[in-house]
């Protein structure tokens, strides 16, 4: 039923509360303000003074007391940071017990902002902790979600680090100054080492109160923690896997594990043993078949329930931006949205402290399986790979210096969703409850037979456009005629709320981690 469409208001998102700004545009030839995207500020904040911090290097290995491991798992002696007068010892930087205890005593510290959710557990029993964050978060949450990312790959541990940081920027600096200098997190680290976080910063106080006005932002710092184990430990098999005994000889040993990163279902091995291996010792052994892991499934559980308008996932190895899709003869949306939003970002990150200025590109050699691509196939999300690093930093000064390089990565991405253009919008039946409906934009088209459609708790769909201009959406709900309306989006964000003509068939919805 083309042009057949109830556009019944034209809402603004932003949540209640004193500086929800967003603009609002929309349907109907409403034009939001302008909105324009700034640089980020030039200012580099030097590294925190290396005298006061606890010392475990990121490329040492060392021992986790792995109590989260399971019964299969060895456990090393309990290893601790050096004491200094400051710091108190606790376990080792990046292992299973220090991870657990940053994000508890981060989440009990900030307990109305933060969730601590478990999302899975690894062949060796780790659970994989997830974050989310934003102001008086809950359960079915109807913001918007933003997706970060750290360690597909365990021996990666810096890209942990950037993670982090995205938490530690948006809880520490939730509140006023007085209330943030008493932290100390588990690991003696406190005030100390992020003091530069805390300094007076009004402009950046503005923008994290916004993002965590209107935002969800789930953060999981370590995909792979069997990986990371095998990274600390000095273990025969790679830490760039995980703990999945891949020859079958009852025991995790040299040659076994999985490459996460070549796991996820979209084109999976599509470039045959170029672009990951069939062969279970390699080091890109994609697994026995599309989203076998537990760490896999457990992202795209996460997916499935949140369906992020956007992602990075953190990396190190080099200093590059990759933006979907990343395969090899897969063809990209006309025009790629995505490729104009990388370019935004890269050309906000800092001079990189390992000196290789970042550039945006669509792969650095051929791979397949990758969570970027399987995020963009199956959501539209503006999904990005960030290789933030060549290498581990020799000193906490360092790795701070390469944190704060990498940090408008996702300071960007989020402000670009926010300033927009952007177009959002929930999809609700003749009754007023949300269906599960694919929502084409016709001046968008994808090439790849992809269909993206709204999250089914809520109806709700993201779409970053390239430019502001008039949009032909093409809406397809189960059980209810399609319809067609074009849309005038402006510079802002436009918001929509449609009805469709007749009651859609009802979905069950994926489990809300
Ligand atoms: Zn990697």
């Amino acid at each position: 039923m083309r042009g057949l469409i109830y556009v019944l208001a034209l809402l603004a998102e932003a949540l209640p509360g004193p500086g929800s700004s967003a603009p609002v545009a929309g349907g109907n030839g409403a034009v939001a303000p302008a909105v324009t995207l700034k640089a980020e500020p030039a200012t580099v904040i030097p590294p925190a003074p290396a005298t006061s911090v606890p010392t475990p290097t990121t490329g040492a290995p060392a021992a986790s007391t792995g109590t989260a491991g399971g019964g299969t798992v060895p456990t090393a002696a309990s290893p601790t940071a050096p004491a200094s007068p400051t710091a108190p010892v606790g376990p080792a930087r990046y292992s299973q017990d220090w991870l657990t205890a940053q994000l508890t005593a981060l989440h009990g510290r900030y307990p109305k902002l933060t969730r601590l959710v478990e999302l899975g557990r690894t062949h060796e029993g780790r659970p994989i902790w997830a974050l989310a964050i934003g102001r008086k978060i809950r359960r079915n949450d109807p913001r918007p979600v933003m997706l970060l990312n750290g360690a597909h790959h365990g021996v990666e541990v810096l890209s942990i680090d950037m993670v982090f940081d995205a938490i530690e920027v948006l809880l520490l600096r939730s509140t006023g100054k007085r209330e943030r200098l008493p932290l100390r997190l588990p690991d003696g680290t406190g005030p100390q080492v992020r003091e530069p976080l805390l300094r007076a910063d009004p402009e950046l106080d503005r923008r994290v109160k916004r993002w965590l006005d209107e935002l969800v932002v789930w953060c999981v710092p370590v995909v792979n923690p069997d990986g990371v184990w095998a990274t600390q430990n000095g273990h025969p098999r790679s830490g760039r896997k995980n703990g999945r005994d891949t020859d079958g000889n009852g025991r995790i040993d040299a040659g076994d594990g999985v490459d996460l990163n070549r796991n996820y279902p979209f084109r999976w091995g599509f470039l045959g043993e170029v672009g990951s291996s069939s062969k279970p010792s390699s080091f890109y052994y994609r697994g026995p078949e599309p989203g076998s892991e537990p760490e896999t499934q457990a992202m795209m559980r996460l997916g499935e329930s949140e369906h992020p308008a956007a992602s990075i996932s953190y990396h190190t190895g080099t200093v590059a931006l990759l933006a979907p899709y990343t395969i090899d003869n897969v063809k990209d949306p006309t025009p790629n949205e995505a490729w104009q939003v990388g370019e935004y970002l890269v050309a906000g990150l800092l001079p990189h402290p390992q000196g290789k200025p970042f550039v945006l590109k669509r792969k650095l050699y051929s791979v397949d399986g990758t969570d970027q691509d399987w995020y963009r196939a199956r959501f539209g999300t503006l999904a990005f790979l960030l290789e933030g690093a060549r290498r581990d930093a020799k000193d906490e000064a360092e790795r701070y210096a390469i944190v704060h390089t990498v940090r408008p990565s996702w300071m960007r991405l989020f402000d670009r969703y926010l300033d927009g253009p952007t177009l959002s919008g929930r999809v609700l039946d003749a009754t007023g409850q949300p269906v599960v409906a694919s929502v084409r934009i016709a001046e968008l088209p994808t090439n790849e037979g992809e269909i993206w459609e709204t999250r089914c708790r809520d109806g709700r769909f993201d779409r970053f456009v390239p430019a502001p201009g008039r949009y032909t959406l093409q809406i397809q709900a189960e059980g209810a005629p399609s319809v067609e309306q074009v849309v005038e989006v402006g510079p802002g964000r436009s918001v929509l709320e449609i009805r469709l003509p007749a009651v859609a068939h009802r979905r069950a919805c994926p489990a809300v981690p």
